[in-house]
């Protein structure tokens, strides 16, 4: 991650712009998908000392802050897929103490299975400043879902979940980010104002608000967490593309994705 830290100087835009991070689990699983409970203290602790420079805002706020041009100059959003109970039981406490906010994207299909929040902690977290958002109803790849998988999956979510908070809910995420038009289409026409995808980039006053970017976390010390506030591990995009591409080439899939 050395390369972070020299990548984080270079380049950088002039203007005012965002990095929104991706957490999924917090534990000491080496999965992939999880980061190190005293990692995520580390690195919330770095953003709360660093709080006047960096500030952590709401993705509403950020998007809008972007397009009405009164942003601060650099700010990050904190962002939590699939709805795991590790998140809030080992996460929310660190976000608490700092007053951090942040977004919890649910797959309602997950919510209360093994692994996976429940509908009381879920309540907790929004009684502590979460927001949640929408990480459709199954989790699955949206560029291959017909019209009427769409609407189960984006517009019947939505509602769900609304239905079972009792809030508006108007943050989305695409599922492994995964994306293609007809998806951004589909999730315009539900109502959503943001959508978030897994590309390693900023968010700034010109980004799509439905195509939004964003830097997946690891298991980074403080000073590489730095690092990536400053835009540094958006080299990475290049590497995953490519990786894409392989995968791609190799032929489709099979089986249900991965929850990421
Ligand atoms: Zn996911």
């Amino acid at each position: 991650m050395a390369i972070a830290r020299v990548a984080a100087h270079n380049p950088l835009p002039l203007g005012p712009a965002v990095q929104v991070l991706c957490y999924h689990r917090i534990n000491a699983a080496d999965d992939g998908l999880s980061v190190m409970p005293h990692l995520f203290k580390e690195q919330m602790a770095w953003l709360a000392e660093h709080r006047r420079d960096v500030p952590a805002v709401r993705i509403d706020d950020a998007v809008r802050s972007l397009a009405t041009g009164v942003s601060d100059r650099r700010s990050v959003v904190v962002t939590f897929d699939d709805g795991w109970a590790d998140a809030i039981s080992a996460g929310l406490p660190i976000l608490a103490e700092h007053g951090f906010p942040a977004v919890s994207y649910l797959t309602t299909d997950f919510i209360g299975s093994p692994g996976y929040a429940s509908r009381a902690q879920i309540l907790e977290a929004m009684s502590a400043g979460v927001e949640i958002g929408c990480h459709t109803a199954s989790h699955p790849d949206l560029r291959t879902c017909n019209r009427a998988e769409l609407r189960v999956e984006i517009d019947d979510a939505k509602a769900d979940l609304e239905d079972r908070f009792g809030v508006p809910v108007t943050s989305f995420a695409y599922p492994t980010g995964l994306f293609d038009d007809r998806t951004i289409s589909a999730v315009r026409a539900a109502g959503f104002r943001t959508a978030v995808t897994c590309r390693r980039a900023w968010l700034g006053p010109r980004t799509d608000p439905l195509a939004i970017p964003r830097n997946t976390m690891e298991n980074l010390d403080a000073a590489t967490f730095a690092a990536a506030v400053g835009g540094g591990l958006n080299y990475l995009r290049v590497v995953e593309a490519g990786r894409r591409a392989l995968v791609t080439r190799s032929g489709p899939r099979s089986g249900r994705a991965k929850a990421a």
